[in-house]
């Protein structure tokens, strides 16, 4: 392990009020005891928490009043030895603190960095430390639950299960082909390979089922509000933002500046496109109109198509209906509290099975039915349940595609008739394809657990 010293701000999620300069590295010890004054840090037990002031051993100059924790590798985090300098006077002193030990000898940590010796020291593995990454994204505390599920291995867990079932199948067949004459091996029978690979086959689809759930609570539900003018779509839109704290974020490396907003709504995170486009001036947005919304539609997961229900069914109604087709829709007449003269019957006939909800955005009712839509809408009402397993990394997901694909072409083999080897190459692929998630050094292992799993001397 012979890394340099690398050090950072890391303000632990949830805990605004102190903040934490990390130092990371074989001079973590002494740089941090170069500016500590009240202990001789690299002389005191490990994992043992100690008061005192940073000082500028240049100046003597007092910078903050702090905590430090010391851990000696490698039962720490990145496996080296770590130091943690919890600060409590705002951001100033905690930059203040952080410039004296770049100073003194650290380098500033890239992003990541500390997760990254923590994977390549062998703390976590690769599906953990994206865990990491999700969780630093995460944008609301479902996302961030289920970042922390896969933190502490589970995603990794059920992924070695599924290999240790391949890896078993594999070298059955492998003796099978090497050693013919041994009866007791026989019983691989084309019988239980099919069994085997379609047992694994079920379980990655059953991760990739939650695929799509891990990506919306990542990145948001794509949502956009579409109707005529006029029907209360900017009300839906402030509505929205207003009750469930929208989170502006700008999106760096795009050409023009889109600006996209989160609204939290029962921990589902909306991501409202085009919200701009509704916010115009009315004038516009009647000029643009059903034009505007057909475009908002092509890159939205959900839809919330809004009507007024205190005028007639139009045809460009319909035609709103016609255009998000085959897309999740959640169907919201409005203004109950005026005279109702939409023909409710035409309304659900177009909604054909999507939820109709009804609101009077200005009275404020009917709000608590269109969250709970929304959020059956994705969930089914199934998120609560602890166990889980999202996948929410896009590297992942296409791992398992590939690994769902590869054990169809070794079924669709088997079922063929082919010849052992040839199916074998198949299921191989597919414990190489699992490894890649956790990170595992394919080839090399592939042969130690071979020998390992099956002893033919038994
Ligand atoms: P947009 O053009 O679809 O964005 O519609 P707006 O949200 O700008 O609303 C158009 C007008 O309808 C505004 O004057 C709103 O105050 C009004 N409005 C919105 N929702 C309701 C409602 O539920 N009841 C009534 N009576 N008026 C509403
Ligand atoms: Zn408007």
């Amino acid at each position: 392990m012979e890394q340099d010293t690398i050090s950072a701000i890391s303000t632990p999620i949830g805990e605004g009020a102190i903040a934490i300069v990390r130092l990371s590295g074989e001079e973590a010890f002494s740089i941090a005891n170069r500016v500590f004054k009240g202990k001789d840090l690299t002389n005191v037990d490990s994992h043992t928490i100690h008061y005192g002031n940073i000082i500028d051993p240049n100046t003597d100059e007092l910078i903050e009043e702090v905590m430090i924790t010391v851990m000696k590798g490698p039962k720490t985090f990145t496996r080296e030895d770590i130091i943690e300098i919890n600060c409590h006077g705002g951001m100033v002193s905690v930059n203040r603190v952080l410039q004296l030990i770049l100073r003194e000898g650290a380098r500033l940590a890239e992003p990541g960095e500390f997760t990254k010796r923590a994977f390549l020291n062998g703390r976590i593995d690769l599906s953990q430390a994206e865990a990491v990454m999700d969780l630093i994204r995460a944008k609301t505390d479902r996302a961030m639950n289920v970042a922390m599920k896969q933190m502490d291995g589970r995603l990794s867990e059920l992924i070695r299960k599924l290999r240790q079932e391949l890896i078993e199948t594999v070298a059955h067949v492998e003796v099978n082909i090497d050693y013919p004459e041994y009866d007791d091996v026989e019983e691989m029978t084309h019988d239980v390979l099919i069994e085997k690979a379609s047992y694994v086959k079920k379980e990655v689809h059953k991760i990739l089922q939650t695929a799509k759930q891990g990506k919306i609570l990542r990145e948001g539900i794509a949502t956009a509000i579409i109707g005529r003018p006029n029907v209360g779509k900017s009300s839906l839109l402030n509505k929205l933002a207003h009750e469930n704290k929208a989170i502006v974020t700008e999106i760096p490396g795009t050409t023009r500046d889109v600006i996209e907003e989160y609204v939290n709504v029962r921990g589902v995170p909306l991501r409202l496109i085009d919200t701009a486009g509704i916010r115009e001036t009315e004038d516009i947005v009647e000029k643009i109109g059903v034009d505007r919304s057909r475009q908002a539609l092509k890159e939205a997961d959900l839809i919330l198509l809004v009507l007024n229900g205190n005028e007639e069914f139009t045809k460009e109604d319909a035609a709103l209906f016609e255009a998000a087709a085959g897309m999740d829709v959640i169907v919201i007449v409005n203004k109950t509290d005026l005279d109702q003269k939409i023909d409710m019957e035409a309304v659900n006939q177009a909604a054909n099975g999507a939820p109709v909800i009804t609101t009077s955005l200005l009275q404020e009712q009917g709000i608590d039915e269109l969250e709970e839509a929304i959020a059956n809408t994705f969930f089914d009402g199934e998120l609560d349940s602890a166990d889980l397993t999202y996948v929410s990394n896009v590297r992942h997901i296409q791992l398992l595609e590939q690994a769902e694909s590869a054990l169809t072409d070794a079924l669709n083999g088997i079922e063929a008739g082919m010849p052992l080897d040839l199916v074998q190459i198949d299921i191989t692929r597919t414990w190489e394809l699992l490894g890649e998630i956790i990170g595992d050094n394919v080839h090399e292992s592939l042969i130690d657990q071979l020998f390992s799993q099956f002893c033919l001397g038994k």
